[in-house]
């Protein structure tokens, strides 16, 4: 069993000084202390707004692991669910700029924590550096993190308010990590984190996979991976609703398709994604998964290559099942080869290792 070495390539270790202080809603502040009433909101307001029941679940998900003020404590708990030899993909995030009031710990303190996390436990962490591109001194940060800390890739997240193809990351960023071979991890699903006044329309135009087809342009080898397969709404259309094939639109509605159809194709060397989030808290969607990635056919050989393991720990933080179970169940629907596939040997192409 630990004769494999997993890389779990999404997981998160920041902290409530890493979360704005009005997010996501400065009337929500008081109740930030009383996790209970923030579930207790989303479930009232699901019916109306996915999209903001989401974003209460997030919050409620940030409160849990609000205990916590350390990045090394949330790792700890972490690693219990998995072997010993296994590596996490540690992803940062950067609210300061989204317009919901100041951070306790600015960027690069978020940074240096990570560092330090990095330099204790080398077999195990893989540290991202990221940014939001309106922020200041950013470009220089990231830098700093790359190229002084040996920072392994970065992080991106286009719904907070910018397009992959902003001119920062386009002239500064981008060349930088092609340099020194490194990739990309972008959040891709409708849900999460939006800046203030972002319209989810906006940011789903940010966030939907042909945002990318601009740096591709520039840039075919930047290696990308559109995190959460499209996300579970996409998932849970494709599931419950199905398509009509007449319909000529279709495809580039829903993420998920359009993510397994461009990769199956061929035509989209650099594209990846994960199974973050969306596969480990519906596994609903598992029997799914296993029949894209079995078929014996170009396309799902194509896919088999792009498919990176994946988890969104602390987001996931299930209440009825534990990340390692989860894991298991993952695993054992998979099978060995499929799963040592995903979580062991893509994960090391993606990070430019082999
Ligand atoms: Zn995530």
């Amino acid at each position: 069993m630990s004769d494999i070495r997993i890389t779990n390539v999404h997981v998160h270790t920041f902290t409530a000084n890493h979360v704005p202080r009005w997010y996501p809603h400065p009337l929500l502040v008081p109740f930030r202390a009383v996790p209970g009433v923030i579930r207790l909101l989303a479930a009232i307001v699901r019916p109306f707004s996915r999209d903001k029941a989401d974003t209460l679940d997030r919050l409620y998900r940030f409160q849990q692991e609000a205990g916590a003020w350390r990045q090394s404590e949330i790792l700890a708990g972490m690693r219990k669910h998995y072997p010993r030899n296994t590596r996490f993909v540690v992803l940062p995030m950067d609210m300061e700029p989204i317009g919901h009031g100041p951070v306790r710990k600015g960027l690069r303190h978020q940074h240096e924590e990570l560092a330090a996390l990095a330099r204790d436990n080398p077999e195990t962490v893989i540290p991202f550096a990221t940014l939001h591109p309106d922020g200041e001194g950013r470009v220089a940060e990231v830098v700093h993190a790359i190229e002084t800390l040996g920072f392994r890739g970065l992080k991106l997240y286009p719904r907070m308010g910018f397009a992959p193809d902003h001119p920062v990351l386009m002239e500064e960023v981008y060349p930088l990590l092609l340099s020194r071979n490194l990739p990309v991890m972008t959040h891709c699903s409708r849900g999460g984190v939006r800046g203030r006044g972002v319209v989810p329309a906006r940011a789903d135009r940010y966030t939907r996979p042909e945002a990318w087809d601009p740096v591709w342009e520039r840039y075919p080898d930047l290696r990308v991976c559109l995190a959460h397969f499209g996300g579970q709404e996409d998932w849970r259309a494709y599931v419950e609703e199905g398509y009509d094939p007449k319909d000529e639109g279709s495809l580039e509605r829903n993420w998920q398709r359009l993510i397994r159809h461009r990769i199956g194709s061929g035509r989209f060397p650099s594209l990846w994604t994960d199974i973050s989030y969306t596969l480990f808290h519906f596994d609903d969607f598992l029997p799914f998964l296993r029949l894209f990635l079995s078929a014996e056919t170009e396309e799902a050989e194509r896919l088999r290559a792009r498919v990176l393991f994946g988890s969104d720990f602390y987001m996931t933080r299930q209440e009825q099942l534990s990340e390692r179970a989860v894991c298991f169940r993952l695993r054992n629907a998979l099978g060995e080869e499929l799963f040592r596939r995903i979580a062991v040997e893509n994960p090391e192409t993606w990070l430019g290792e082999r």
